[in-house]
């Protein structure tokens, strides 16, 4: 069994896909070509966004949010302690601290009032100044953005959206992607919209930011590329994954982000009462780049683990250590609140194998060890 089967996904959309490919040889246009405004247009078009920019990855994408926010040295950042890595490295990496929040131990997002709680004891320091909040779609499922918007209003803080695995999620039919002052994606494979390489792109509706991240992500570019005006970097997302992205958008709005619901759906129900299983809120709706169960302890999780692989099933930590317990910020100070809920989820997560082709006996074939389990 595979975690996630690009390989299936790949089988089923052969024909289109190879025959975009071979387009794209065919016109050696392999740096913006035309594939790559018309992916941008359906894709704001898509989560409702006024503008969007496609680019290398989805960490250059928060790098790009950051740069047009000119987040920079002595800026607080305000961060999930439970998330990727890209994340809290980004605000460092532009020179600003980023600053972990706990998260709410059934959805595995920001907790909104952990976040209030760090924005006032940084106030209180005086050392840094407030300056964004980063939250991010942990798993597919948007953040509680009611609340963090509110937030971030209350305090005066941008907001951006990390929905590298947000993509395709809503809240009450308002798409990820269009959260908050700007959004950013990832297009990395295994992601809930992925392509076969890196990618990732930046929504915003401010043309002001958008502008700018244009001319960011081309060498500070301005009336062209050999006109510099800024200093940037270079990120684009080439022709032959916009073109393999255009056809799969299409095959992930057609079934695909349906499909992988009701995969979740399955195993919500086969493991009630067995394993806690991942909370979507009310009027959310996820779009499920990993299903995540807790188990009792780091123990019984390692013994779980250890028993799929024994019969053939992966699974996967995301994520093994908190933000603020990674070497990289240990020299930093980011850390003003209690992680308590972090900690012990980085011990007791264990993410199942899920893609919108995973089929019913596979599904019971997971939900069975689990079931079957020694000393469970
Ligand atoms: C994958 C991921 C990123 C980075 O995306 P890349 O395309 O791999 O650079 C950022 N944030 C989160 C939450 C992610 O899962």
């Amino acid at each position: 069994m595979e975690f996630r089967d690009l390989k299936r996904q790949y089988q089923k959309l052969k024909i289109q896909i190879d025959a975009v490919v071979h387009n794209v040889l065919d016109s050696t246009n392999f740096i913006s070509g035309m594939q790559v405004t018309e992916l941008e247009k359906q894709l704001a078009e898509y989560t409702g966004r006024k503008h969007c920019m496609s680019c290398g990855n989805g960490t250059d994408a928060l790098t790009l949010a950051l740069m047009a926010l000119e987040v920079k040295d002595g800026d607080a950042i305000f961060v999930p302690d439970f998330t990727f890595f890209a994340t809290g490295e980004t605000p460092a990496f532009a020179g600003a601290t980023p600053i972990f929040v706990d998260v709410e131990e059934d959805t595995f997002n920001m907790n909104p009032s952990s976040l209030e709680d760090a924005i006032i004891a940084i106030k209180k320091t005086g050392k840094l100044l407030p300056k964004a909040i980063i939250a991010v779609d942990l798993f597919g499922q948007p953040a509680d953005y009611d609340k963090i918007e509110a937030i971030a209003k209350k305090y005066g803080l941008f907001l951006i959206e990390d929905a590298a695995q947000g993509f395709g999620g809503n809240i009450c039919g308002k798409m990820a992607c269009s959260f908050g002052d700007i959004s950013c994606t990832s297009f990395f494979p295994a992601k809930p919209l992925g392509c076969y390489g890196d990618g990732g792109a930046i929504f915003t509706d401010n043309d002001e930011w958008a502008a700018l991240i244009r001319s960011y992500q081309i060498h500070g570019k301005g009336e062209n590329k050999y006109d510099n005006i800024r200093v940037g970097i270079n990120s684009r997302l080439d022709t032959m994954q916009a073109a393999i992205l255009l056809v799969k958008l299409q095959a992930f709005r057609e079934y695909e982000l349906e499909k992988v619901n009701h995969v979740a759906k399955t195993y919500t129900e086969l493991l009630e009462n067995l394993v806690v299983t991942p909370a979507v809120k009310s009027g959310y709706y996820s779009s499920w780049a990993q299903y995540s169960i807790l188990l009792q302890s780091q123990e019984q999780r390692n013994r779980l683990q250890a028993y799929l692989k024994e019969n053939g099933v992966p699974s996967m930590i995301y994520y093994q250590k908190p933000m603020h317990l990674q070497n990289a910020f240990q020299e930093m100070d980011c850390t003003y609140v209690d992680l308590g809920v972090t900690e012990k989820i980085c011990q007791r997560v264990l993410s199942l194998p899920i893609h919108p082709y995973m089929e019913e006996d596979e599904i019971k074939t997971v939900v069975g060890l689990i079931k079957n389990c020694p000393d469970f």
